[in-house]
């Protein structure tokens, strides 16, 4: 006698406004049908005056979980029964994952720029000097898990003093790390000792993506670790560090892996990445 059949597909996928071209679908789908799992994962427009009917449908619609994006990520943390320690230092949720009945949040933005760098770059953090470019969410989540890492000492350079002086503050009052902030202004140089550089900026995203942050790049030295938030296999930023002798980590690897250690938390299996990074690579014809 064959087995019951079961038509229930089990349900994730992410909450923003605008929300249309998130293109974490492409790699969570291929991700799914790679493992042969009956998943879906759905992209929707929720409006931020929704977002509490919203998390009250994915109870009620059992999702295993939910992204959040712009401009949920902070104001999700009302909705949920527990939030990991790093993403309540980030002040940020971008993972929802369920457990039983509980709701519990987490942050994998930073973690899938870790994963980038000490997997595939080879790179360990602790007791590093670090410059981080910007100190918006990505610069903010990047900066907490380089800290919760051991990195020694965090330069963070920010356009606006007010954002960047805050982030310095958390990481120095939050973290054992070392923070300093550096207003930005004309060609900033980069200190000569610096381990690690991050554009966490969103300079260089399409459609502008001929830009790239003002920086005195004569001052990027052989040896450096320079890295990119931008999800592009390269970016002008990138090509500038690589012409000087330093070692480049993309932004694409970040997102994929963040998307892998969602997968992972969802569904309990390792992310099959290699088939999430083609299917990636292939919506961004790379
Ligand atoms: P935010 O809007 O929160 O922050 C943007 C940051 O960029 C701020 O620090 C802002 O400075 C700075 N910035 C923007 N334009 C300029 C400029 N012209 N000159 C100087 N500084 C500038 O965005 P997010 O942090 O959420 O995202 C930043 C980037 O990270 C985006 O491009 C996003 O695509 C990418 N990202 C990539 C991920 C991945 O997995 N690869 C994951 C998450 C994000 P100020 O504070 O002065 O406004």
């Amino acid at each position: 006698m064959s087995a019951n059949p079961n038509y229930k597909a089990e349900l994730v996928g992410v909450f923003g406004h605008p929300v249309a071209e998130n293109p974490t679908v492409v790699m969570e789908e291929a991700g799914f049908q790679a493992l042969g799992l009956n998943w879906r994962y759905l992209t929707i427009e929720v409006l931020p005056e929704d977002l509490a009917a919203a998390m009250r449908g994915m109870r009620a619609f059992n999702m295993k979980g939910i992204n959040l994006t712009i401009p949920h990520k902070v104001e999700v943390l009302k909705y949920l029964d527990e939030v990991k320690p790093d993403a309540a230092l980030m002040g940020a949720v971008n993972t929802v994952v369920r457990i039983g009945d509980k709701l519990v949040g987490e942050n994998t933005d930073g973690k899938g720029f870790m994963r980038a760098l000490t997997q595939d770059a080879k790179v360990n953090p602790k007791g590093k000097k670090v410059l981080v470019l910007g100190a918006g969410g990505a610069a903010r989540s990047i900066t907490v898990e380089l800290a919760l890492a051991g990195a020694q000492q965090i330069t963070i350079v920010n356009r606006s003093v007010e954002r960047g002086k805050g982030l310095t503050e958390l990481i120095n009052t939050k973290t054992p790390a070392k923070a300093s902030f550096a207003a930005w202004q004309g060609r900033y140089a980069i200190q000569g000792d610096t381990d690690i550089l991050v554009n966490a900026t969103s300079i260089g995203l399409p459609p502008l993506s001929d830009e790239k942050p003002e920086i005195d790049y004569a001052t990027i030295r052989p040896g450096m670790v320079v890295c990119d938030v931008i999800p592009a296999p390269s970016t002008p930023f990138l090509k500038e560090a690589q012409e000087r002798g330093a070692k480049s980590v993309d932004g694409l690897g970040m997102l994929v892996y963040q998307g892998a250690i969602g997968f992972k938390l969802w569904t309990g299996l390792e992310a099959p990445v290699k088939a999430m990074y083609q299917a990636l690579a292939k919506a961004f014809n790379i």
